[in-house]
C-alpha cells in the first residue's frame, strides 16, 4: 500500500469556475485509466502543474521525468467518478464529445482546454514594422472530430473566426523505430487579430483566474499589441483607428491632408520647381 493522499473533492464538487476549468484541462490533456482509479495529467510547464496540484491535493509530489515532463498523478475514485461523468472517461481521445457546460462556466472550460491542448503564438520578429510580416496564430488540436466540430461553432457563434484543418499524417520515428499512426488531428485554427483578442477576452474575463502562466503570458503581448493605443504624429491627438489601418496608422484625419500637401511641396522644391 502507497501512502494515502487526502484529495481535495470540494474542488470538483462546487461545480464552479475551477471545476470546470479542470474539467477542460483534463479532457484535453489528462489520461484516465480504464482498469484503476488513475487519474493523470502530464506537461512541460511544472508551474502549471503546480497551481493545479495545489487546488487537488497539495502534498502529493509532482513527478519530473528527462528533467522536462512533469506529472500529476492521482488515484482517487471519486475524482475519477466526477470527471467521468462530466464526459472526460478512458479512451476519449478519438470519440469524446463536448460536454454539458453551464454557460457561465464556459469561458473556463474553453480555457482549460486551451491551456491542456491549444496554443497562442505571436511572432516579434518585424515587431512595430510593418504589420502585414506580424502573424498571430490561435489554435487548439484534438483527435476527436466531434469535438473539434463543436469547439468550432461555439467560437463561430461568438464572432471567432475559425477553421478546422486536418494535417496529413506523417510517420513518427520514434526510439529509431518507424510509426505509422492512423490517427487524424483536428485542429481548430482561430485567424485574425479581431477573432483572437474576441477569444481571449471571452477566456481570460479576470486577470486572478487560474490559467497557465506561458499562455496567459502571450495571450497578455497579442492584446497588449493588438489594442495599443495610436497617438498622431503630427499633432499628438490619440486616434481611433479601424481594423483596416492598424499597421500603419500615422496621422489623424486633419493632420493627414496637410501633412500630404507637406510633402508634395518638398518634392516639388527638391525638382526645382518652387
Ligand atoms: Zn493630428
Amino acid at each position: 500500500m502507497g501512502t494515502k493522499y487526502h484529495y481535495n473533492l470540494q474542488t470538483f464538487y462546487n461545480e464552479d469556475a475551477i471545476s470546470y476549468y479542470l474539467l477542460g484541462a483534463f479532457i484535453t490533456d489528462g489520461s484516465v485509466s480504464s482498469t484503476n482509479n488513475r487519474i493523470e495529467l502530464t506537461s512541460i510547464d511544472g508551474d502549471w502543474l503546480i497551481l493545479i496540484n495545489n487546488l487537488i491535493c497539495k502534498e502529493k509530489p509532482i513527478a519530473v521525468r528527462y528533467g522536462k515532463y512533469h506529472r500529476i498523478c492521482y488515484s482517487s475514485e471519486k475524482i475519477k467518478e466526477w470527471l467521468v461523468g462530466h464526459g472526460c472517461g478512458p479512451k476519449k481521445s478519438l470519440t469524446l464529445d463536448f460536454p454539458k457546460i453551464p454557460d457561465k462556466y464556459l469561458p473556463d472550460f474553453l480555457r482549460g482546454c486551451w491551456d491542456g491542448d491549444g496554443n497562442f503564438h505571436l511572432s516579434r520578429k518585424y515587431y512595430a514594422s510593418n504589420e502585414s510580416n506580424i502573424h498571430v496564430s490561435a489554435s487548439i488540436s484534438s483527435g476527436s472530430e466531434l469535438f473539434a466540430t463543436k469547439i468550432s461553432k461555439i467560437l463561430s457563434d461568438m464572432n471567432i473566426k475559425n477553421k478546422i484543418y486536418v494535417p496529413k499524417i506523417k510517420p513518427r520515428i520514434i526510439k529509431g523505430a518507424v510509426i505509422n499512426s492512423n490517427n487524424k488531428h483536428y485542429n481548430v485554427n482561430v485567424s485574425g487579430f479581431g477573432s483572437i483578442c474576441r477569444l481571449i477576452h471571452f477566456m481570460y474575463y479576470t486577470n486572478d483566474i487560474i490559467s497557465m502562466p506561458r499562455k496567459r503570458k502571450i495571450t497578455n503581448e497579442i492584446v497588449d499589441y493588438w489594442e495599443r493605443k495610436f497617438y498622431c504624429k503630427r499633432c499628438g491627438e490619440l486616434m481611433i483607428v479601424g481594423i483596416a489601418s492598424r499597421g500603419n496608422a500615422q496621422f489623424c484625419d486633419i493632420c493627414r491632408p496637410i501633412q500630404k500637401e507637406e510633402r508634395r511641396k518638398i518634392k516639388r522644391i527638391e525638382n526645382g520647381l518652387l
